[in-house]
């Protein structure tokens, strides 16, 4: 049994059952335990593999997206670019490379890392190691220093915790509503649920969706989301700036259990392992636009992968990186199917992005909503 299961077991006995939130936490950023702090889970080697780590073609037309937000943003002579869960920082050695296409770009900016994992931001310092502008880490976007920002983040939303709720009642409104929770049942780790109904204020943070829930329907919360969208309001309220976030999910809410633990690109239990196998949930797009739209934070449409990176030119790099090389010509091929085929990663992974008021519409995106 792995340190950090005997652990919860542990702590499960003596104060009772935790909810999936703190469960993944534990799971994920646990300091001496945790999945990411004590590993780095990346590449075909590791345990799942990002769009950044299939091609550096991704990263570089995303480097064509900060050059045109900075060009939105009145090209500021500084500007911080952010970025949230930098995995091997990868994505952003690949974004600097087309920043230099325009020199005033790249001596603005200032790269600044948020990072949990301290294996990781290891990792991310030797891949940045003679990278063209300053790198620097902060632990949270409250951290920011001032100034102009644009912040990126890919598979970053889908590890943060969420809590699941499940309806055991529809005509009950709030009281049919209970938390899912993990519970001790002859000494394994299951799934159970609170006895109590959730509070008012929780089921405020419920997904619009949540009025449609059947009897035994399960609806999944991120509180982090709405948290982060403050953050970025409050900041956007003071200074200028634009966000993307790139993660898988659907584009409105869904039912449905959709916690996922991968070791070695395989599914497994979600208790096989505690620390030791990756666990995410798919990000709630259409909630993200809901919690947006409530704060009054400028918001894009949100929309897929394919037609985002499609947009911002990613055919006209594959074709720039194949030409006069017939043997890379096949392997850029492969990379773009991954990235864009429907049943690859093309439509289940979604964009959207946020920004400060009175810019135009991101490159890649159709509306402010
Ligand atoms: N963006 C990278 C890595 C994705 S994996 C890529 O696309 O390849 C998720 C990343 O988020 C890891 O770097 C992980 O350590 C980091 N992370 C997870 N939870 C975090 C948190 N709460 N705060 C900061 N970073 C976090």
């Amino acid at each position: 049994m792995s340190r950090l299961k005997d652990r919860i077991i542990k702590r499960i006995k003596s104060e009772g059952p935790i909810t999936v939130a703190e469960f993944m936490t534990l799971c994920l950023l646990d300091p001496t335990d945790g999945y990411y702090p004590t590993r780095d889970p990346l590449g075909s080697d590791g345990d799942f593999i990002t769009a950044p780590e299939i091609s550096q073609m991704f990263g570089e037309v995303l480097g064509l997206w900060a050059l045109q937000s900075w060009i939105d943003l009145g090209r500021p002579d500084k500007i911080h670019l952010v970025e949230l869960g930098p995995g091997r920082g990868i994505m952003m050695s690949d974004m600097l490379r087309s920043a230099k296409l325009d020199q005033d770009f790249l001596s603005a900016v200032n790269i600044i890392l948020i990072e949990a994992s301290a294996a990781l931001e290891a990792v991310q310092g030797k891949t940045l190691a003679s990278a063209s502008a300053p790198v620097s880490w902060i632990k949270d976007l409250s951290e920011l220093p001032d100034g102009a920002a644009i912040i990126v983040a890919n598979e970053f939303l889908d590890c943060l915790p969420i809590r699941q709720f499940i309806q055991n009642d529809p005509f009950a409104g709030r009281a049919g509503w209970h938390e899912r929770m993990v519970v001790l049942e002859d000494d394994q780790l299951r799934f159970g649920k609170s006895p109590l109904p959730i509070s008012d204020t929780l089921q405020a943070a419920l997904p619009n969706g949540q009025a449609d829930a059947k009897t035994d329907d399960l609806i999944e919360v991120c509180p982090a989301n709405a948290q982060i969208l403050d953050q970025l309001k409050a900041r956007f309220k003071q200074f200028p700036g634009r966000a993307l976030f790139i993660d898988y999910g659907p584009d409105m809410t869904e039912f449905g259990d959709s916690l996922q633990a991968l070791k070695r690109h395989e599914k497994v239990g979600v208790f096989s392992d505690p620390g030791n196998t990756d666990l995410t949930a798919r990000v709630d797009f259409d909630a993200l636009r809901q919690i947006a739209k409530e704060i009054a934070l400028d918001t894009t449409n949100i929309v897929t992968q394919s037609e985002f990176l499609s947009k911002i030119g990613i055919e006209v790099r594959a074709v720039a990186l194949s030409r006069g090389n017939s043997d890379a010509k096949a392997k850029i091929a492969r990379q773009l199917d991954r990235l864009m085929s429907a049943d690859q990663m093309g439509t289940l992974f979604k964009a959207i992005s946020f920004q400060s008021d009175g810019l135009p519409v991101p490159l890649g995106f159709t509306r402010i909503e």
